[in-house]
């Protein structure tokens, strides 16, 4: 079931690429299963995945934001539609998503996505008022993710857009989070566009399991989960796959 509590959306022009903006570190077949299912229920033409510099809520990687690129365009392989950018890999200073979507300027405005997992601090990012003027907000559902910190991330972000329904916002986000409703859609009449909700079949991986994985004893479990291209690559490379010297917390 599809929830569509928006008013006036229709009229807004169709996004026809969405962004995928992340640390990469590294890039695994979540990220892939996540662009997939966007794109097909978006129905959007193209991804673009964009590697972060800088994150401004992280510390920077050890592996280089022009290596992450590498193993995204090696996960990308010819998929049609897809591509990565070098935007924040050549941004001076940190990676703000706001900077990112500003210089980027894509019209009809794009899609930004981000697992909820994320989402859940959304507010506290650099700008948050700007990314939402210059992209619809697509929030996917994530493994593990609790309902209290989802349900305030989205109720932050629509007292600040104009009047909403607390009672139908959180029905709507209940329903998405136990799988009984497939998407939800707002309109953010203060900023000019749209924010959703919608169920994925994600995949339970992170970047950061996966690189405590790689560093030890299950390597071979942990290899499966990267694209194949990408696995070659890291196996070549050694590349994540030496356990840090000071850290005795793996397995
Ligand atoms: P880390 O563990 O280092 O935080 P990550 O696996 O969350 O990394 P990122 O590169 O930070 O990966 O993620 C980029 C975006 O993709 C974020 O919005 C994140 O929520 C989303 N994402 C990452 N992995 C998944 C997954 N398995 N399913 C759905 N969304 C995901």
């Amino acid at each position: 079931m599809a929830m569509d509590i928006s008013e006036g959306a229709d009229c807004l022009l169709r996004p026809r690429l969405a962004l995928l903006g992340g640390a990469f570190n590294p890039v695994h077949r979540g990220h892939l299963v996540l662009a997939k299912e966007v794109q097909a229920k978006l129905d959007v033409e193209g991804i673009l995945f964009i590697p972060t510099g800088h994150p401004p809520h992280k510390d920077l990687p050890e592996v280089s934001c022009e290596e992450r690129q590498k193993m995204l365009d090696l996960a990308i392989g010819a998929t049609p539609g897809w591509r990565s950018s070098d935007v924040e890999c050549r941004m001076a200073g940190p990676s703000y998503t706001a900077r990112t979507i500003s210089t980027l300027a894509i019209t009809p405005l794009p899609f930004f996505i981000m697992g909820d997992d994320a989402f859940v601090d959304f507010w506290e990012w650099g700008e948050p008022e700007v990314i939402l003027r210059g992209a619809h907000v697509v929030v996917v559902t994530r493994p593990g993710s609790t309902a209290p910190g989802v349900r305030e991330g989205f109720m932050t972000v629509l007292r600040a857009s104009g009047p909403f329904d607390p009672k139908m916002t959180r029905r709507g986000i209940d329903g998405v989070l136990e799988g009984h409703v497939r998407e939800v859609v707002w309109s953010l009449p203060h900023f000019g566009t749209t924010l959703r909700y919608l169920r994925i079949e994600a995949l339970s991986v992170s970047s950061t399991e996966l690189r405590n994985g790689l560093a030890g004893k299950e390597r071979d479990h942990w290899l499966e989960l990267l694209p194949d291209a990408v696995k070659s690559y890291i196996v070549e490379k050694g590349i994540y796959l030496a356990r840090p010297k000071s850290d005795d917390r793996f397995p």
